[in-house]
């Protein structure tokens, strides 16, 4: 019986390179606009893509991976602004839930509240987030790097702005703590791809480093931090998720 193919989205091309250095058989496939790489890590079956940015373009890209590519669970990596007190640049989050701070469809829906779905919030799967959450300690150690790096779990906020002020970032964090939401890190995807794998009943898990403090300085510790620090955080995480995946169905 042949595996279930695995789909690992990338935010940032400069993360998918790493991972297409070592994707074995590769092979090329347009789609939708888009570029995606089937193959296999270490021999267990993969779709690598990049998400694109914002919510719209990365549900066609999980809808896409899903349709056309088969794929039957789904990992995100990408990079963050840490917007909960204590997370920090170059810490790393791991997702348990994701919220969408700006739906907002008040007052026919409760502030949050995604339209029809009854719900705020949706949830990663638990057993595919705890493998991710192995793999990003096992990972991070393997890189043997000079101080240790703080490792969060918990809820992550998506919408379509990269928050870039430290005004907004508090507001944004006082509006949804307000509302019970209150969350680690916020970014531009990863509520879209939880919805989308929700509608088709596939596990979904996420990781994202933190690039910046979605402040003032947000965009100026962005670029240089994908490189020199997200890639290769992202390349250790999946490789050791990957093995893990092996493992756990050995
Ligand atoms: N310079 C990039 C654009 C990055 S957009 C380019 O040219 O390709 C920011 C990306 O990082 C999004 O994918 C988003 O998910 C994440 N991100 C990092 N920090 C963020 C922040 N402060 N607010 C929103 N998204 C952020």
């Amino acid at each position: 019986m042949s595996l279930p193919t695995t789909a690992i989205l990338s935010a940032l091309a400069e993360e998918q390179q790493g991972l297409l250095d070592l994707l074995q058989r590769p092979r090329r496939v347009r789609r939708a606009g888009r570029e995606f790489w089937q193959g296999e890590l270490h021999g267990t079956p993969v779709v690598l893509a990049l998400s694109r940015i914002g919510k719209v373009a990365a549900a066609t890209t999980a809808t896409t991976l899903i349709e056309a590519f088969g794929a039957r669970r789904l990992v995100f990596t990408g990079v963050a602004g840490g917007i909960a007190p204590g997370v920090q640049v170059g810490d790393v989050v791991v997702a348990s839930e994701f919220v969408q701070h700006d739906m907002d469809a008040s007052p026919l829906f409760p502030r949050y509240q995604i339209p029809l779905y009854a719900r705020e919030r949706f949830a990663c799967d638990v057993a595919l987030a705890d493998l991710l959450h192995e793999a990003t300690h096992a990972g991070l150690q393997r890189l043997a790097l000079p101080q240790s790096v703080r490792v969060h779990q918990g809820l992550i906020a998506s919408g379509d702005r990269f928050v870039s002020a430290a005004e907004e970032a508090r507001r944004l964090h006082a509006a949804l703590s307000d509302a019970g939401h209150a969350p680690l890190a916020v970014e531009m995807e990863g509520a879209a791809v939880a919805q989308v794998c929700h509608d088709y009943g596939l596990p979904f898990a996420a990781v994202r480093t933190i690039s910046d403090r979605a402040d003032d300085s947000a965009h100026v510790d962005f670029p240089q931090f994908v490189t020199e620090v997200a890639s290769r955080y992202a390349l250790a995480i999946v490789d050791e998720f990957v093995r893990e995946l092996n493992k756990s169905r050995a």
